[in-house]
């Protein structure tokens, strides 16, 4: 009786033993679920700028204030199906960072004196392995080109501040010519 005690009590002991480690192996599952959790929750990270010829970062800023200019919006995605490494950086631009970037140089204008912040405007990158670019050559390129073509048949025109004599001359600037008389065109912001 007391031999089949012992035997059961020392079966029951190293039943338990395998199971002792188990706290610190189970870490490293823990781990494993939350990265998994990480890769299946995309939507909660800011989209980036991609080269796949229609980017959701691009048409996140062109849509950051309503009313963005239909045909400067459709001209630019036109140039993205063509050309994927085209992005913005700027489209609509609102009251602070307006004068924010008054404040640090990078604009001329106060807020209410750009095209930008009648959604107008759109500042143009490439976008290489490296990140954002600004090659002249490829400006004249690519964008020069896709501006002169567009110009030359459609209703509004596009002016880029890269035209050599620019009286501002600001080589990603492209804006609808005319943007003044243009009474489609309201501030993203009240003044
Ligand atoms: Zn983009
Ligand atoms: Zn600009």
């Amino acid at each position: 009786m007391v031999k089949l005690l012992q035997i059961l009590l020392s079966l029951f002991f190293q039943s338990r033993t395998p199971s002792n480690p188990q706290p610190a192996s189970s870490e490293p599952q823990k781990d494993a679920l939350i990265k998994t959790e990480a890769l299946t929750v995309p939507a909660s990270k800011p989209a980036k700028h991609t080269n796949n010829g229609k980017c959701k970062k691009c048409e996140l800023i062109f849509n950051r204030y309503p009313g963005f200019h239909p045909g400067l919006k459709n001209w630019f995605f036109q140039l993205q199906a063509n050309y994927p490494e085209a992005h913005i950086s700027d489209a609509g631009r609102g009251k602070a960072t307006q004068e924010e970037y008054f404040k640090k140089g990078s604009s001329k204008a106060h807020y209410g004196q750009s095209s930008h912040n009648f959604n107008a405007a759109i500042d143009i990158f490439k976008l290489h392995i490296n990140g954002a670019e600004w090659p002249r050559d490829w400006f004249k390129a690519v964008v020069k080109v896709a501006i002169d073509a567009h110009n030359a048949v459609a209703t509004f025109k596009i002016k880029w501040y890269g035209e050599p004599g620019s009286k501002f001359y600001e080589l990603p600037h492209c804006e609808v010519d005319g943007w003044k008389n243009d009474p489609t065109l309201t501030l993203v912001e009240p003044l």
